[in-house]
């Protein structure tokens, strides 16, 4: 059976060496599959039993306003703010959702106002997250509606303004650019990260929205988690999750719980090597240092600079290696997904973020074997 085996596996692997250059390599969506790795080296860690007869209530704290939230997640979520410092958890009530995909909705609900007659205007700078402009419309509410780019929204009165901050796709550092005082703001903090960027100083806002997505990579865990400052507004974010799901997966909020104690713990340990942010900073720097060679081998595109700053966490002074490239056509090329598409790259076209098709936006965090391909690729394009 040796033979068998042997004789397979490289008959195999002569067919993935031949098949290589055609392969497709799929990096429009954000999906974090880089961490498994990480995971995998950490074997039973985060490994968790649940017997059936437990967890089956729809409750999980019926005295907490958000009264499906599992209180060893709660614990969890504050405990990894207060390692990382990245964001102030004290006075404000924690509401989990299916996603931070779930939660947005849940405060755009929460932060409409009800008396007025039409819906209330949501906008975000562009380019903004793709995904902002059709969830807001999906169901056409009475509520709210997309208004587009926050930086020529001129509308008198009430509006909601998407602060996403590292910005999805760009990887800028960001503020609200509406300048009124009707505004109320929504702080998407999915990538305010020691891996992804700096760590400055604990952010401080009304409303800020996390997510284990882009954080520990468990995207299909679908958990994620606001910071709500003003009661009012968690209570109804907490009631949207009731009309929506009656509740988030308690499974979910379990294994959360466990992956970010996991990762506070590893933060504490003198080990550098097991720390979970030491490893997933020097794999995004390490992909960051290939792309920008790449990219300026090949003459034909351009990615964003961005100034070094101290982070606080890590307690080094680095530049921000964002979640997605976001990459530029410098040359003629007027359609640079069409282009990559033509190399079997598949990348996510400017016109979804609200610009131009000469940008397109390129996930960082895919498997290893995927992005070496791709830098392959890309160091081979000329101009
Ligand atoms: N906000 C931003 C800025 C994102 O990039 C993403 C994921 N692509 C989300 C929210 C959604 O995350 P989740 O998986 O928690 O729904």
């Amino acid at each position: 059976s040796s033979s068998v085996s042997s004789s397979s596996s490289s008959s195999s692997s002569l067919t993935m060496a031949q098949g290589d250059e055609d392969r497709v390599i799929n990096l429009d969506h954000g999906d974090p599959t880089m961490y498994e790795s990480y995971w995998q080296k950490m074997g039973d860690e985060t490994t968790i039993l649940i017997p059936g007869w437990q967890f089956m209530s729809y409750f999980s704290d019926a005295t907490n306003l958000c009264w499906f939230l599992e209180p060893e997640f709660a614990k969890q979520i504050v405990r990894l703010h207060k390692v990382v410092g990245n964001a102030v958890t004290e006075n404000r009530y924690i509401v989990v959702g299916t996603g931070s995909t779930q939660l947005f909705q849940a405060a755009l609900y929460a932060l409409s106002p009800t008396t007025e007659a039409d819906p209330i205007s949501v906008v975000s700078a562009a380019p903004y997250y793709s995904s902002y402009p059709v969830i807001t419309d999906c169901l056409k509410s009475r509520l709210y509606e997309w208004a587009g780019d926050a930086r020529s929204f001129s509308k008198n009165g009430p509006y909601i303004e998407i602060v996403t901050s590292p910005n999805n796709p760009d990887g800028y550092a960001r503020h609200s650019v509406v300048n009124s005082r009707d505004g109320t703001l929504i702080h998407d903090l999915a990538y305010y990260w020691p891996q992804y960027t700096p760590i400055s100083s604990p952010a401080n806002y009304d409303l800020m929205l996390f997510t284990v997505s882009k954080s520990t990579g468990h995207a299909g865990m679908r958990i994620g988690w606001a910071l709500v400052k003003d009661e009012d507004v968690a209570r109804k974010m907490t009631k949207y999750i009731e009309l929506n799901t009656i509740g988030v997966s308690k499974d979910s909020q379990l294994r959360a719980a466990v992956v970010l104690k996991v990762i506070s713990n590893s933060c504490e340990r003198p080990n550098e090597v097991d720390s979970f942010f030491e490893f997933s900073y020097h794999h995004m720097a390490k992909r960051w240092k290939q792309l920008r060679q790449a990219v300026h081998q090949s003459g034909l595109f351009s990615v964003p600079d961005f100034p070094p700053q101290l982070c606080k966490f890590l307690n080094r002074v680095f530049e921000p290696q964002p979640a997605f490239a976001w990459l530029k056509c410098e040359g003629e090329i007027e359609d640079c997904e069409s282009f990559l598409r033509s190399k079997r790259i598949l990348t996510r076209g400017g016109k979804h973020f609200g610009v131009s098709p000469k940008y397109v936006r390129i996930s960082m965090l895919d498997r290893d074997k995927n992005y070496d391909t791709f830098i392959e690729r890309m160091s081979m394009i000329r101009a």
